[in-house]
């Protein structure tokens, strides 16, 4: 049977892979071999599983947004991810990484970070877990995210500002990349998103595949079925759409709809749609599209929401839009920040800049009036409200 899941050698289609520099086969090659024997241990599942429940609050809620639901024709379900601890999806990711070093033996987590979320999360797992962690963050992003900076030391962290390239999250990640190659016995780096060299993509598809396991739950007690006939989500890296599409994927009676940033326009020159822009590259170890200059130079994402400029895309979701199994929408600032207002005085849910993208999609469908449509909100507004504002003003 044709499915969109990983084979044995971490593709997805043409997408994905594991190219790696020599130094660094052994740490991936040692993670490539253990990850799936230690998700699949009884031991591994209950604590993750205790975890997730107890500590991050899930199962998160299937919530039937009515307002919402009558403004757009059809019957539209939030997932709200908004609602874990921590305020987004990236801790059911951190969480189950950090339990893998552990197993693994490792003694030291290392990750990189963009505008913090990932960060903050992983930081706040290794506080409950007392493991050291180090978080690579661009010295721009540093001065930029201030707050987030000061939450990951406060948990115990130490924040290394990283003072080549551009200063921004793909220098931070590749100066964790370094530091890992140095310190190959003791460290295991947390990757973030569905992002990097095999077995990445499908390790934190996995760890996020708890949302679409628990949809399939609640849709069966609201709907009387478990599948929706659309699955709605944002695309920075991927992690959070994978995490809702997992056990869809290959599901024809779903649609998948992406929702990447379009920023100020997709051929404005400032935008961070890599899905429509990107062209075959190599980027942090996956083969996948990659925004770049004619000389394959990775040229520099722009969206007015941080956790969506990344200038690749997870390889999953890549062939997802080669194959044509997932429609892929832009959706530029204005209009998700239109969305964001308009969740808020509908719903009273304040939706982060990210997941706002995912409702900005939501005009540019159109449903019939019974169509079940699941839409993740993958974070809460409460760290852009200074971006809300701003926008409000103009
Ligand atoms: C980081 C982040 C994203 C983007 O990352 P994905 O891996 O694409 O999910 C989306 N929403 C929120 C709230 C985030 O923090």
């Amino acid at each position: 049977m044709k499915t969109f899941q990983v084979d044995e050698q971490g593709f997805y289609g043409d997408f994905g892979g594991a190219y790696i520099p020599e130094i660094l086969h052994r740490c991936v090659e040692e993670l490539r071999t253990n990850y799936l024997k230690v998700l699949d241990t009884t031991s591994f599942q209950s604590e993750y599983a205790q975890l997730l429940r107890d500590y991050v609050g899930r199962p998160s809620p299937l919530y039937l947004a009515r307002r919402l639901s009558e403004r757009y024709g059809c019957k539209i379900y939030l997932k709200r991810e908004d609602l874990n601890h921590t305020g987004a999806h990236k801790i059911n990711n951190a969480i189950g990484q950090v339990l893998l070093a552990r197993r693994m033996g490792k003694t030291h987590v290392i990750a990189e970070t963009g505008a913090g979320q990932h960060g903050v999360a992983t930081a706040t797992v290794c506080a409950l877990m007392n493991m050291p962690c180090t978080v690579f963050m661009g010295k721009t992003d540093v001065e930029r995210q201030h707050v987030n900076v000061e939450k990951m030391k406060m948990l115990g962290a130490e924040v290394r500002p990283v003072t080549c390239g551009n200063m921004t999250l793909k220098d931070a990640t590749n100066e964790a990349i370094r530091y890992w190659c140095c310190h190959p016995e003791d460290t295991y780096y947390v990757i973030g998103s569905t992002v990097g060299p095999h077995p990445y993509p499908d390790m934190v598809a996995r760890l996020q595949s708890v949302i679409s396991e628990e949809i399939r739950r609640q849709l069966l007690e609201h709907e009387g079925r478990e599948y929706p006939d659309y699955l709605m989500a944002c695309v920075g890296g991927g992690s959070n759409a994978a995490g809702t599409i997992y056990h869809y994927i290959d599901d024809a009676r779903v649609q998948i709809v992406l929702a990447e940033a379009g920023g100020k326009g997709v051929d404005s020159g400032m935008s961070a749609a890599t899905i429509q822009l990107g062209r075959l590259g190599i980027i942090h170890g996956a083969k996948t599209l990659v925004m770049q200059d004619d000389d394959g130079q990775i040229e520099e994402p722009y969206s007015v929401s941080a956790g969506l400029d990344y200038p690749g895309i997870g390889p999953m979701h890549a062939n997802l839009a080669r194959q044509k199994r997932a429609l892929v929408l832009a959706v530029n600032d204005d209009e998700a920040v239109r969305a964001a207002y308009e969740l808020t005085r509908l719903e009273g849910i304040i939706p982060a800049l990210e997941s706002a993208h995912a409702l900005g999609a939501l005009e540019k469908m159109s449903f019939r009036s019974d169509d079940v449509v699941v839409l993740t909100v993958s974070g809460r507004g409460d760290k852009d409200i200074t971006t809300y504002l701003e926008w409000n003003r103009q």
